[in-house]
């Protein structure tokens, strides 16, 4: 059975066609599909939950991607501190620090990542981790944080980067992105 641990198909884009594109997957054989509900606002966790409400082989996770953090606001947090509970929702991400964009300032896209790992820990759900060009802080910020069931997805960093991850026992996705 195949597992596509990380689909993006919660957005607009989708719309006409969602159906049919979660029927090609079921086709070729991924028979679960976990949907991260982290793009722009909490709107995308919203969607992501309503997603994996209506359909068995569909999960959820939430968070705000790091590209996305400078614009969080009290009422963003409250939305992800209650659907980090929702019984779909099996991991709270994409979090993390991406240095290579930089599109919120670093301070923090930090500051969000502790406190998405600690709302990880206080509903007892892995981490999934968006980090790119920021190995070093994020393994600062994970070990800060007791991380021990995490993937560090869409890994672009070094093989003693991805050592590094494997020693602390997390898991590392290699998914041909481009750096
Ligand atoms: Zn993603
Ligand atoms: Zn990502």
């Amino acid at each position: 059975m195949l597992t596509d641990s990380h689909a993006h198909v919660d957005g607009a884009e989708f719309d006409a066609d969602r159906d049919a594109v979660l029927a090609r997957a079921r086709a070729a054989g991924v028979q679960r599909i976990v949907v991260i509900g982290a793009v722009a606002d909490p709107a995308s966790a919203e969607r992501a939950v309503a997603l994996a409400e209506r359909d068995p082989d569909i999960w959820a996770t939430v968070a705000t991607h790091p590209h996305d953090v400078a614009r969080m606001t009290p009422a963003w947090w409250e939305v992800h501190e209650r659907l980090a509970r929702h019984p779909r929702v099996v991991a709270v991400g994409e979090t993390g620090l991406d240095y290579y964009y930089d599109h919120s300032p670093r301070e923090a896209q930090r500051a969000a990542f502790a406190r998405f790992i600690e709302l990880a820990r206080a509903v007892g759900k892995p981490v999934v981790c968006h980090i790119r060009d920021a190995h070093d802080d994020a393994r600062a910020i994970l070990a800060a944080g007791a991380v021990t069931d995490c993937v560090i997805h869409c890994f672009t960093g070094t093989p003693d980067d991805a050592r590094a991850y494997a020693a602390r026992g997390y898991y590392v996705s290699f998914s041909g992105i481009g750096s």
